[in-house]
């Protein structure tokens, strides 16, 4: 044992350090927010509660092409498309169990229409599972709820390409004429 181990041990010097930065903690002001009393301003960016985003005429961006829930790590998309009267895809349902996915936006980054996002609302704890089944309907509620307008731009302009505006589809865009198997 050193000199300075034994003036350590016999000054207690490691205990009144430790007193000291209590006491010093004391005197500081607290960092531990009283949630939900106090809330932080939401984080941009943060993988939130899901939605998908309308067109301007208000319909769904979602095409149906079915590249989310292909991707979807978690298998909690699923996507219900028919045929249309000029052979284009209709979206009859779009659901996703929230209560399976693990927010690793996987979805959001293969869809090439900027057409399902994660929102930064993360306050949707409920008692029943049916409330975090995602129908088309209450997705689409939740763009208008959380994203819509200008926060909804600047989500894809900061976080995501292609950046919105490429999402229009292109006139020349050859349209899917699906074949009955
Ligand atoms: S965030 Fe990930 S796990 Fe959740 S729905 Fe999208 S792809 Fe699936
Ligand atoms: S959300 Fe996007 S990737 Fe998913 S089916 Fe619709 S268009 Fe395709």
């Amino acid at each position: 044992m050193t000199v300075k181990d034994i003036v350590k041990k016999v000054f207690l010097l490691e205990i009144i350090k430790g007193m000291a930065l209590t006491l010093r903690m004391m005197f500081t002001r607290p960092v531990t927010r009283q949630y939900p009393e106090e809330k932080r301003p939401p984080f941009p960016g943060f993988r939130g509660l899901h939605a998908l985003p309308r067109k301007e005429d208000g319909t769904a961006k979602c095409v149906g092409c079915g590249l989310c829930s292909a991707v979807c790590p978690s298998q909690c998309i699923k996507v219900y498309t028919s045929e249309g009267p000029n052979h284009e895809k209709i979206v009859d349902r779009y659901e996703i169990e929230v209560l399976r996915c693990v927010y690793c936006a996987f979805c959001v980054e293969a869809c090439p229409f900027g057409a399902v996002v994660l929102t930064d609302h993360y306050e949707y704890s409920d008692y029943s599972r049916d409330a975090f089944y995602m129908t088309k309907e209450k997705l689409l509620a939740n763009w208008d709820k959380f994203m819509a307008g200008k926060k909804g731009e600047e989500y894809f302009e900061r976080f995501w390409r292609p950046k919105s505006e490429d999402f229009t589809t292109p006139e020349n865009q050859p349209v899917f004429r699906g074949r009955r198997i």
